[in-house]
């Protein structure tokens, strides 16, 4: 488990007697809508009492229970900070000026996978204190951040940059975007297919989304035993534990195009505008299997990581 403080373990244990009162909405999965799980794990990485599975029909990881939206906005206003400390002025800050070297990464991903031209309009969802809107604003582009959190929203307000405190919800039918960024958002959202059908209505006809989100698939490209662990990716938060595949079938469902994803799931995709009745795939057993690899065969990993690492390196400087 993560190492946690006094004081977060006391907010844990507060947090696990709210959750016995908290509404349950569903417990079905969104992209097949089955509610058939093997599960994995019965807490999170904080000991957070939750239980988290892979559906047996589509294969995606997410926790069993999704719950109504007021018991998701009471965790965040009473547990999210003070269990993840992100509420001190200082360490958002921090949080800001890391986030604007994530936005470079965004916009050298992206400016490598499509042309970005200067006139676009951007749409940051879920922006916390801006850092990615500042970059791009930086750059030129005329972007606009929204986030639920009006504290962070007020510290990125302080910087003069463009942020609502709005949800998708409030912003005008008419306004469209040719860029939407999502990153470490959509994980959050325990309804995503509603999610994506508002994206896509806000999107101009020949627009853009960027999707971040924490990857399996990437727990196979480390060199660090501590994050070869799934258990480290349940988070009371995060309500799906995506993978290339299963990413593919909630995009495909929701008629998107893949223009581009790697192991990282950083990943392009565009509208589709031909109708296409997508059957959901199951990768419940490839999912199982990974699942195996990673408890089982984890030094493995690491072995084939470091090794491939010394080997790139031999291979250049003999190219030199
Ligand atoms: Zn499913």
């Amino acid at each position: 488990m993560f190492q946690i403080n006094k004081y977060q373990k006391k907010q844990v244990s507060i947090l696990n007697q709210r959750i016995e009162k908290y509404k349950v909405r569903s417990l079905f999965c969104e992209i097949c809508l089955s509610n058939n799980y093997k599960i994995l794990s019965k807490e999170d990485r904080y000991g957070i009492r939750m239980d988290y599975g892979i559906c047996k029909i589509c294969g995606l990881i997410q926790s069993v229970k999704k719950f109504e939206n007021a018991s998701y906005s009471e965790f965040y206003e009473r547990f999210y900070n003070n269990i993840y400390s992100f509420s001190e002025e200082k360490f958002k800050s921090k949080f800001f000026e890391n986030r604007k070297k994530v936005g470079e990464k965004i916009y050298k991903f992206l400016n490598k996978n499509i042309h970005l031209k200067k006139e676009i309009k951007i749409l940051e969802i879920g922006c916390g204190t801006g850092g990615i809107v500042a970059c791009f604003s930086e750059k030129g582009f005329d972007t606009l951040g929204i986030d639920l959190s009006s504290e962070d929203i007020k510290f990125g307000l302080n910087k003069n940059l463009k942020l609502l405190h709005k949800s998708i919800d409030d912003l005008k039918k008419n306004q469209k975007f040719d860029l939407i960024i999502s990153m470490r958002s959509l994980e959050h959202i325990p309804d995503p297919n509603s999610f994506l059908l508002k994206v896509k209505k806000h999107m101009t006809e020949d627009g853009f989304i960027y999707i971040n989100v924490p990857s399996l698939n990437s727990l196979f490209y480390t060199d660090k035993v501590n994050v070869i662990n799934l258990k480290r990716q349940f988070h009371f938060a995060h309500v799906y534990f995506y993978s290339i595949d299963t990413l593919s079938n909630l995009m495909f469902k929701n008629n998107f195009k893949r223009v581009v994803i790697n192991q990282k799931i950083e990943s392009i995709w565009s509208k589709n505008l031909k109708n296409t009745n997508y059957e959901v795939k199951n990768f419940f057993i490839k999912t199982f299997i990974q699942i195996l690899i990673l408890k089982y065969f984890k030094s493995l990993i690491i072995f084939k990581n470091i090794f491939k690492f010394y080997i790139k390196k031999l291979i250049q400087t003999k190219l030199k």
